[in-house]
């Protein structure tokens, strides 16, 4: 477990944000606990991160984005902000900030933001920034293989009551072109696609109804079908 991981401590303020590195040519950036009110995923994707860390390509990977609201488990942090509509050049929130510092000059290829929908009866899904899986082989297995777990796939809209979202999805899938256009919304995979520091970005959302189990085996299966391929 972690053989090649440095792990690193960013330090700003009264915030402390510890993340890992392996290699020293990251092309890959993987987010989670963004929100604290989405814990589970985030240990799916420790156990997933340290399976497969040997066969992914070098990469940054921050478990826990906002650790003032995974330690409150709310969605909101410490400043009341939620995080992931908070990412804007000027904002002077110090996890806004050291998230931003810890990936400045650079230019990877792919944002990895694994998140949870916690309403009831949630199905997955996922939005594909600029990678354009739709039609790939590698999408068409992990759907089918989450779906043939019972995990339902979404087809109709994502939250019609967040004035940043409500946007289509067809079996748990919806496409942006990098840079989305129109998408002020303050995200971290919006910042970083605008700011170039990330090339694309993927967003998949774990219904956050499912057990711990579960959630670990549909985060397993997007490694091994999407980011492993
Ligand atoms: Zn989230």
């Amino acid at each position: 477990m972690f053989l090649r991981m440095q792990q690193v401590v960013k330090t700003l303020g009264r915030t402390q944000i510890l993340y890992y590195t392996k290699g020293d040519s990251p092309t890959l950036l993987i987010h989670s606990g963004t929100h604290g009110d989405e814990y589970g995923v985030i240990d799916s994707v420790r156990l997933a991160v340290e399976k497969y860390e040997a066969q992914l390509p070098d990469f940054i990977y921050v478990p826990i984005v906002s650790p003032s609201a995974v330690a409150k488990r709310s969605r909101l942090n410490w400043g009341g902000l939620d995080l992931n509509r908070s990412f804007f050049g000027d904002n002077a929130d110090s996890e806004v900030q050291a998230n931003q510092e810890i990936v400045k000059g650079k230019s990877l290829d792919l944002l990895v933001t694994f998140h949870e929908d916690s309403g009831p009866g949630t199905k997955f899904y996922l939005y594909d920034m600029g990678l354009g899986l739709e039609d790939k082989d590698s999408w068409k297995k992990f759907r089918d293989e989450v779906g043939a777990m019972g995990v339902g796939l979404l087809s109709g809209t994502d939250d019609p009551d967040d004035p940043y979202l409500n946007y289509t999805f067809t079996e748990g899938y919806h496409y942006w072109s990098v840079p989305v256009k129109g998408y002020e919304g303050g995200s971290f995979d919006a910042w970083a696609t605008r700011n170039k520091v990330v090339k694309k970005a993927l967003i998949p959302e774990i219904p956050g109804h499912l057990s711990q189990d579960k959630k670990n085996k549909v985060v397993d299966l997007f490694f091994q079908k999407i980011l492993l391929t």
